[in-house]
């Protein structure tokens, strides 16, 4: 399958000791992952309960989508609220009823927790029950929580999809469902190969809306397009659903080990594989291998942000002749990460959480080609003389998949390009 890759290692980094860290850390929140989600599924609504800086945040990630009819807002507490003298309740019940007799077009709204609604211990699930109860059957009412504090911002997904798998119906069916918000065009790329294998029918979660929604019971099989979708993971294992465990389709490599792990489950037999996965493999590999020539010998260090972190660095190290350093992630979950670790050679270190100050002295010491950080950290790194990658481009860009592998690798090149541009430019 993988014939011109390396093999795997003979030591992966399966039995690597993990440096875990617990302290400062410097990442967006979950309420970002509004953003994409918003856009996958055409009848919800994202009802942020947050403060002021929730609302800015959202509307300076969103920029872009001033025109789109929104699907999110930001319900603001108040400081009257935050002090607990208001009844936040029966404020929320009312502009819940406003915005749901303004959109009807609305068929499943979340009520997204964020920091000032934790603190205040805002019971948003009785809220989310109450109001589903009232709403029925026109409006479904789901929460999670977005919520910044110990979390990062790939999780807010993650607690989205997590938060729709117990409401979804049950079923016996034999059926495939792909689990992750992939851009549209991603997604039907993904479908058409599993198709064109005879696989299917192929269900997304997240569905693009309730009336294309599918049941979940004991034989469905699902796969993980995204790393960081853990706790769905654990909901989908609790309604009986098998995980089918692979890399995941980031690269060439990857691409072909994910499809590969789901091909061997439907019994594919392997001139079915090659017949679909050999040209779009082909074009992967060009694509690739243009980008790794400036990618090639140079290391990278990754601090802990968007939860791909390992499979990136598989990817890097594996297809583009890169030497990782450190490979720091916010949570490392050994049954879905197991893949990955075991294609990672010895030698990086891996780290889990953060205590930024000790990561930023391990950085400049080490003094990476490359370093993957969140906003926050790159400008001062990049004033330091280091070339940055930063990690929130690689959840807004497509990069799963065949057709992608060579734009994933190009992420990566275009800094380290630039950065040699300006030096001899500056010589
Ligand atoms: Fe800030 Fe917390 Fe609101 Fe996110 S949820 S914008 S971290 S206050």
């Amino acid at each position: 399958m993988t014939d011109h890759f390396a093999p795997p290692p003979a030591r992966g980094c399966s039995q690597t000791p993990v440096l875990k860290q617990r302290g400062q850390h410097e990442v967006f929140c979950g309420l970002t992952g509004i953003i994409w989600l918003h856009r996958k599924m055409q009848d919800a609504f994202f009802l942020v309960v947050g403060s002021r800086t929730c609302a800015h945040l959202l509307q300076s990630a969103a920029g872009v989508m001033i025109f789109a009819e929104p699907r999110f807002a930001t319900a603001i507490l108040e400081e009257t609220d935050l002090a607990g003298m208001a009844d936040a309740q029966a404020e929320l019940d009312r502009v819940v009823s406003e915005l749901l007799k303004r959109r009807p077009d609305i068929r499943q709204l979340f009520l997204v927790g964020s920091c000032p609604s934790e603190v205040i211990k805002l019971d948003l699930a009785n809220a989310a029950e109450r109001m589903s109860a009232q709403f029925a059957p026109r409006v479904r009412v789901l929460n999670f929580s977005g919520s910044g504090i110990e979390t990062t911002f790939t999780q807010g997904e993650d607690a989205c999809l997590a938060a729709m798998v117990p409401v979804l119906p049950d079923t016996d069916a034999r059926e495939l469902l792909i689990v992750g918000a992939l851009p549209d065009v991603v997604e039907e790329q993904a479908v058409g190969l599993l198709n064109a294998m005879g696989i299917g029918p192929v269900r997304v979660l997240p569905a693009p809306a309730r009336n294309a929604e599918y049941g979940i019971g004991p034989n469905t099989v699902y796969a993980l397009t995204q790393p960081f979708l853990t706790e769905t993971h654990e909901a989908l294992q609790r309604r009986g659903a098998r995980h089918i465990a692979a890399p995941f389709p980031f690269g060439e490599e990857g691409t072909t080990a994910w499809l590969q792990a789901i091909a061997t489950e439907f019994g594919v037999d392997a001139a079915t594989f090659a017949r679909v996965t050999d040209a779009p493999r082909a074009r992967a590999r060009k694509a690739v291998a243009q980008a790794a020539e400036t990618l090639r010998d140079k290391s990278v260090f990754f601090f802990p942000d968007s939860q791909l972190e390992l499979p990136l660095a598989r990817f890097l190290t594996r297809e583009c002749g890169m030497q990782a350093v450190e490979i720091g992630a916010p949570f490392i979950h050994r049954a879905v990460m197991a893949p990955e670790l075991d294609l990672l050679a010895e030698g990086p270190v891996i780290a889990e959480g953060q205590d930024v100050d000790l990561q930023l002295d391990r950085c400049r010491a080490a003094a990476p080609d490359l370093t993957v950080c969140g906003l926050g950290l790159a400008n001062p790194l990049e004033a330091e003389g280091l070339t940055t990658k930063w990690a929130i481009e690689l959840v807004f860009t497509p990069v799963h998949f065949y057709e992608q592998a060579g734009d994933l690798a190009g992420l990566f090149s275009r800094p380290i390009r630039r950065r040699s541009l300006l030096k001899m430019e500056a010589a």
